[in-house]
């Protein structure tokens, strides 16, 4: 756009202050990395000094296979884009159309993650961000008999949540934390 060159501008001079300047990209398919267009813009803003991260929900119908992920992060990677979120859908008016159930979600997430190398694993998921924080799931285990997900917070209101696994009942329906 036009005041593209004065953006860049702004971002050199964050850079310039010393701080880490991080832009959060949405990338939810391989095939919005393949454009001319992308590649100039990721160029410009990597010239700057700036770190681009991406994220990106789960979505039915439009990445919901591990290799479709696989693909999208280290054609980040290759871009010198920093895998960094897959998030769940979140509770908004499209939710029911394009969510995953969280095992399902999990299961995607895992087989991708398999697949990939470590310079793409700096990626996090799949991840809720919901009131109390961002909640990542763990996976399915069994606690004393019962099945039950395992759970942790990336990000928590009370500092002291974040890191610590904590469990729920097992629903293979819930796609958000409040159905578990
Ligand atoms: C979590 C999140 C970020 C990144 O924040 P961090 O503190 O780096 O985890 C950016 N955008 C959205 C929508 C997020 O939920």
């Amino acid at each position: 756009d036009d005041d593209a060159a004065d953006t860049l501008k702004m971002f050199e001079k964050v850079v310039r202050s010393g701080r880490n300047l991080a832009i959060m990209a949405h990338f939810n398919h391989p095939a919005e990395l393949s454009t001319a267009a992308v590649k100039e813009a990721i160029h410009h803003i990597r010239a700057t000094g700036a770190q681009i991260r991406s994220q990106s929900p789960l979505l039915r119908y439009i990445n919901d296979s591990p290799e479709i992920w696989a693909d999208m992060w280290r054609k980040q990677v290759n871009h010198n884009i920093i895998p960094y979120y897959m998030f769940v859908v979140r509770d908004t008016g499209a939710q029911h159309f394009f969510g995953l159930p969280l095992e399902q979600a999990h299961q995607i997430w895992q087989q991708a993650y398999q697949l990939v190398s470590g310079v793409c694993r700096t990626v996090r998921g799949p991840s809720m961000s919901c009131t109390p924080g961002k909640v990542q799931i763990l996976g399915v285990s069994e606690v004393a008999g019962e099945k039950v997900i395992t759970l942790r917070f990336l990000q928590g209101r009370n500092p002291d949540w974040v890191g610590r696994p904590f469990f729920a009942a097992y629903n293979p329906e819930a796609i958000w934390l409040d159905e578990l």
